[in-house]
């Protein structure tokens, strides 16, 4: 099939390159032509595990990375893939949207040809329906164009393998064959598909999300209480989660969630719910629980240390998970700003997150690896689980004062307080 993706973000340059792995030609379409001067050279510009190979492997073959709309006029099906940010009332960002759905219709107005528009941008209940649908018809001036609503459920860091291995298809369309359209770029691959509305496709992705945030802040209170009478979180959460109705995921107690999906995916679902005259207490409860965790961090760091000002902090870990560059709403955000805010001298080391952090935090001293951050530091913080922080052992003894708190679970050096165990 001839399929156009919008948007190289970490969705639409995984999604792409895996369509034409699959054997499509696909053609993503970016607005910034650094971004695919940068994919058509064979460079993915963003981290992702197996994207580069595959990436290589395709472009300029199955594979072409554009600025240009015009693709779009003789593809089967078009995916939406454009960021959605929270906006300060917590309501989804949807100007992107608004702009690509506009763009879409504009080209398909010089055609007579109308191919699928599928919205996979996480988007609210309504939105490929009552925005989507009216802007490119508008802008095409044609009533016949099918619209499809096909989430992702994608994990930052494991895009690839999810992408061909996921737990399930979800396509909300109002047709049988639209369906069958969207189903058939996915005949290679093994998984369950679920056909639904479009509103219930849109409901189920930011219930999921909120639904694993909810195991997350869940944990963390676990973990705080267990931390009180010296319980540990993580054998009570290993028994818990042999529970088959329970699963053993994401019941990993810490600092709690970040990322460019999980916050403003729950933020959107509560304005949502409380624009339909709902309150959601246990949404906002969650979002609470995961605001206060990164404050505990450096409350204890305070009881250990005292006054933070003048005090060379390590901050080892920047991305908001293992396995990614991406730093949007990471935890060591907040962490940074408090620790910078009290005078503070923040030593950070990511291994692929350090330049992405710069962004947000120009002037902390990054370093080129974990020993070099903790050299000389009165104190550690560990923000990320990365599995190399796992091996870290005698780094620690170059450190001041060895008062090292964790965050995430994954130190094996003995001398070590973590957050909630
Ligand atoms: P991103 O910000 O990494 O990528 C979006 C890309 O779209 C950017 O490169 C931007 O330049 C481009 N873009 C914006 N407007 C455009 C336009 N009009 N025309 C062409 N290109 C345009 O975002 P992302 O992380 O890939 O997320 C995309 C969507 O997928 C969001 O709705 C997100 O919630 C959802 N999602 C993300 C993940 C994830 O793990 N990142 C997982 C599942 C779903």
């Amino acid at each position: 099939m001839k399929i156009t993706v919008i948007g190289a973000g970490y969705v639409g340059l995984v999604t792409a390159t895996c369509l034409s792995e699959l054997g499509h030609i696909v053609h993503v379409i970016n607005r910034d032509p650094h971004k695919t001067a940068s994919i058509n050279a064979g460079s993915p510009p963003i981290y992702e595990k197996g994207l580069d190979t595959l990436l290589k492997k395709n472009i300029g073959k199955t594979l072409f990375a554009t600025t240009d709309y015009r693709n779009i006029r003789d593809s089967n099906l078009v995916f939406i893939c454009v960021g959605t940010p929270h906006q300060q009332d917590g309501s989804a960002d949807l100007s992107m949207v608004r702009a690509a759905s506009r763009s879409i219709g504009e080209n398909l107005a010089k055609t007579e040809h109308s191919p699928i528009i599928v919205v996979k941008s996480t988007v609210p209940p309504g939105t490929t329906e009552g925005i989507v649908r009216p802007i490119v018809l508008k802008y095409a001036g044609k009533s016949d164009i099918s619209f499809a609503m096909n989430p992702e459920f994608l994990r930052e860091g494991r895009a690839v393998e999810d992408f061909f291995h996921p737990d399930r298809i979800v396509i909300g369309c109002s047709d049988n064959s639209i369906f069958t359209h969207v189903a058939s770029v996915y005949r290679n691959i093994d998984a369950p598909i679920l056909v639904t509305s479009i509103d219930a496709a849109e409901m189920i992705k930011l219930v999921s999300n909120a639904f694993l945030a909810t195991k997350i802040s869940f944990s963390n209170e676990i973990g705080n209480i267990c931390k009180r009478d010296g319980i540990d979180v993580y054998e009570v959460m290993k028994g818990v989660g042999m529970d088959e109705r329970i699963s053993p995921h994401f019941l990993n107690a810490g600092v709690g969630f970040g990322g460019s999906c999980f916050p403003k995916d729950v933020a959107a679902l509560i304005y949502f719910a409380e624009s339909h005259g709902e309150d959601p207490i246990i949404l906002k409860s969650v979002m609470k629980v995961n605001e206060i965790q990164a404050n505990r961090m450096l409350f204890i760091l305070k009881k250990r240390v005292g006054e933070l000002k003048g005090k060379r902090i390590a901050v080892l870990g920047l991305a908001f998970k293992d396995d990614t560059d991406d730093v949007r709403d990471s935890r060591a955000i907040p962490v940074i700003s408090q620790l910078l805010q009290e005078g503070a001298i923040v030593v950070a080391f990511d291994p692929v997150a350090n330049i992405t952090m710069e962004k947000i935090f120009p002037n902390i001293c990054y370093c080129g690896t974990a020993e070099e951050a903790l050299t000389d530091a009165d104190a550690c913080l560990v923000m990320t689980e990365w599995p190399d922080f796992s091996r870290l052992g005698n780094e620690f003894e170059r450190m001041k004062s060895k008062i090292v708190i964790e965050g995430r679970r994954i130190l094996s050096y003995h001398d070590r307080e973590g957050i909630c165990w």
